[in-house]
């Protein structure tokens, strides 16, 4: 008998396992997916770490997480600098003096700060939605070009209809800095993300192909408390209907070329280009290998944004009116599972970044190991 089983080795159920083993608990994970990891997932192909399920820049405020981290892997000074093609056009992002150089010629910030103004008066009250957001923090030029197809393209919903939160995520600078994230703390662990988590788990026993759910009675037996997480309407088998989710597919490509695009992320910020954005991998190891040469080869992915249907993978949560209501009717049952501590992106069906999820997971850890002694 375990003292826990945890489903999903994901950066909450590895952390959480950690903690317990730390604790003198006994734990057992178990995965659906070949490979440990979840969504942090890297892979070596050519010498370079690939993040198979989705880029991921490692960014927090908060110098316990990220002394937190730095156990288990040390990290490089990665910058994350995307920038937006939009019909050819390159621009800068996050939106910042570089941006409003190139979309208006403009040199001051003042000069930007007055256009940005002007184009901001269109919106006179409270956004109600992510366009009128958009607009009342940059304007409509920066909405038209860099924000609305790729939005559009990556919810597969009308900007009126997705909630403004999304892009209060990304910063407006009158400054000429590219640094995407306002984090003090920022970098990609060097070898991947797959090595931080193997490091995480050490000592913890891990079965991979493994489904929780297709036999979820037999393991509730095996242990005195689960943690959990997946989706959470699946483990209620939908009994409420289905929370709505976006996937991404991934098309990676191996390049006979060193340099492809001179950057990791590109976004496609019109709305033609099929796909979201190419993120070409070495670039977040400055193009290096482990010791150090350059690497001849490039490897990129092309990511391609489509609703979530049973059997895809689901990545992001959708957060709107609809499915928060839905969910809090999932939370009022999760209440009731006494037994079973939810967490994690899928599990909390929140737009978590890494740090955060860190966080919940310590948070959650020490309040359960706390309250066991
Ligand atoms: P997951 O990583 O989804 O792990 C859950 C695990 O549980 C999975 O391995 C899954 O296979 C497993 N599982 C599910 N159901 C079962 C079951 N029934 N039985 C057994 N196992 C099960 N964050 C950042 O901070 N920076 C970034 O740059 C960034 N980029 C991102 C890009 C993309 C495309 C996406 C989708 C997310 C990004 N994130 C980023 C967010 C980051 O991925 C998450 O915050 C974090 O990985 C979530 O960890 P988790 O453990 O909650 O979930
Ligand atoms: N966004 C945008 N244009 C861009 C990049 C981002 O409009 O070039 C908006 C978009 O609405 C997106 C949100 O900002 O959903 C958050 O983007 P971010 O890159 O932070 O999301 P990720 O997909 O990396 O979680």
């Amino acid at each position: 008998m375990y003292d826990y089983l945890v489903a999903g080795s994901g950066l909450f159920g590895a952390v959480f396992a950690h903690e317990a083993k730390a604790h003198g608990k006994s734990v057992l994970v178990v995965e659906k997916r070949p490979n440990v990891g979840g969504n942090i997932y890297t892979e070596e192909i050519e010498g370079i770490n690939v993040h198979k399920y989705g880029a991921h820049i490692f960014h927090t405020n908060s110098r316990k997480i990220w002394n937190f981290v730095n156990q288990f892997a040390e990290f490089n000074r990665f910058t994350n600098s995307p920038i937006a093609n939009y019909k050819g056009e390159l621009y800068s992002l996050p939106f910042n003096m570089y941006t409003f150089n190139k979309m208006w010629g403009v040199i001051t910030p003042e000069e930007a700060l007055t256009t940005i103004e002007e184009q901001r008066k269109e919106i006179s009250h409270e956004p109600q939605n992510l366009e009128e957001q958009a607009i009342s923090l940059v304007g409509r030029d920066v909405y038209e070009r860099l924000i609305k197809g790729y939005t559009e393209k990556q919810w597969g919903r009308d900007c009126k209809d997705l909630p403004a939160f999304i892009i209060k995520r990304l910063p407006v600078r009158l400054t000429f800095d590219n640094n995407y994230f306002n984090a003090l703390y920022q970098g990609i662990p060097i070898g991947g993300y797959t090595h931080l988590i193997e490091n995480m788990l050490e000592g913890i026993e891990v079965k991979t192909n493994v489904d929780y759910l297709e036999n979820k009675e037999e393991f509730d037996k095996l242990a005195n408390k689960i943690v959990y997480t997946g989706s959470i309407d699946a483990y209620f088998n939908y009994e409420l209907g289905y929370l709505e989710y976006r996937s991404v597919r991934f098309e990676t490509e191996v390049l006979d070329t060193p340099n492809f695009q001179g950057n990791a992320a590109v976004n496609y910020t019109d709305r033609e280009t099929p796909w979201t954005r190419i993120i070409e991998h070495k670039w977040f190891e400055f193009g290096k290998d482990k010791d150090g040469n350059d690497l001849p080869k490039t490897v990129i992915s092309r990511e391609y944004s489509s609703e979530w249907k049973p059997d895809d993978e689901p990545y992001y949560p959708i957060n709107d009116q609809k499915n928060s209501l839905l969910f809090s009717k999932y939370q009022k049952l999760a209440e009731k599972e006494t037994n079973t501590i939810f967490g994690g992106r899928l599990g909390n069906y929140k737009y978590y970044d890494m740090d955060q999820v860190i966080a919940e997971a310590l948070s959650i850890s020490e309040k359960e190991f706390s309250s066991a002694l």
